[in-house]
């Protein structure tokens, strides 16, 4: 089985086995300066790649922004609107394809099978090079709620800030996803080529510049949550992503700086997503298992992570 989650800096993939655990993954720079079609080009080709590596029954791929019926609607990020990604992977790669959206499929893979496995209802957030959420219920996204959490990347934070892919400027995701903080980071110091990886653990070292760029996106993504708490009263947030790959002590500054903003209110638990950096990915492998009706009963042990040795590389169309 093969999970894809396309973001705007990289494509994430994993080559999964009959048990759903992980036997290979990599990642390939999205680079979607190229255009639309070069980057639709680059997802068959690294879909291909996987399939190759294992015997492959079905192909899961996420990605952002709207996406309805197997079409990409509209995904700023990768200049995709109205893209059929579903049917035109389907073509080329002869298997069966489900296509969703990344933080909707990261929500249920938390639901069944990770930090929000024994709880009724939670948000779960997604930061990536984009941010999303998933309101949670009952192990099912609720879809009336959906499209705000969907757009949560989009709320204005901060009046006359960076311009965003989406038409606006000052989103929270020019503030706080993995690629703000890369590149804030890179303003602030001259260095470039940086990581948000990188930047996280400089803060960890105390490196100011750091530190102020990951204070920045934790006091934004704070705002917005205060609000989304107030909206959606989970009893649970769930972090995926990038800050969420270092565990729950990463969050610490988060549950503090929401604690100040919801005085009165219940402040709800924060947890780690349980597939970190991979949950896109393991919403994708969800959906492709979905599709071959398979049963339920992946990733029975503690932790399906395999060995960190991501090989980076620019994908060559
Ligand atoms: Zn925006």
């Amino acid at each position: 089985m093969i999970a894809l989650e396309v973001g705007g800096t990289y494509i994430k993939g994993c080559a999964l086995g009959p048990d759903g655990v992980p036997r290979d993954r990599e990642r390939w720079f999205t680079r979607p300066e190229r255009g639309p079609d070069a980057v639709l080009e680059s997802v068959l080709a690294c879909a291909a790649t996987l399939a190759e590596r294992c015997r492959a029954t079905a192909v899961g791929i996420v990605v952002p922004g709207t996406v309805d019926a197997g079409q990409a609607v509209y995904a700023t990020a990768l200049g995709w609107h109205g893209t059929p990604v579903r049917d035109w992977a389907a073509e080329h790669l002869d298997l069966p394809v489900a296509v969703g959206h990344d933080g909707r499929t990261g929500g249920l893979a938390e639901a069944r099978e990770g930090a929000g496995r024994d709880c009724r209802d939670f948000l779960f957030v997604s930061m990536g090079d984009g941010i999303a959420a998933s309101v949670v219920r009952n192990g099912l996204a609720v879809s009336e709620a959906q499209r705000g959490a969907d757009m949560l990347g989009h709320t204005p934070v901060r009046l006359g800030g960076d311009s965003c892919h989406c038409g606006g400027s000052g989103c929270l995701e020019t503030v706080a996803s993995a690629a703000a903080v890369a590149r804030r980071y890179g303003r602030a110091t001259g260095w470039r080529g940086i990581s948000a990886r990188e930047v996280y653990h400089r803060a960890d070292a105390g490196d100011p510049a750091a530190l102020a760029v990951c204070g920045e996106a934790v006091d934004a993504l704070a705002d917005v949550l205060a609000t989304a708490v107030g909206r959606y009263a989970p009893e649970r947030l769930v972090i995926g992503g990038e800050p969420a790959e270092a565990g729950a002590e990463r969050l610490a500054p988060l549950g503090e700086a929401l604690a100040g903003r919801l005085t009165g209110a219940a402040v709800p638990e924060l947890r780690p997503a349980r597939f970190g950096d991979l949950t896109g990915c393991m919403g994708a492998a969800l959906l492709a298992r979905d599709l071959l009706g398979a049963g339920t009963g992946w990733w029975p042990g503690p932790d399906p992570h395999i060995e960190r040795a991501e090989k980076i590389r620019a994908h060559r169309s």
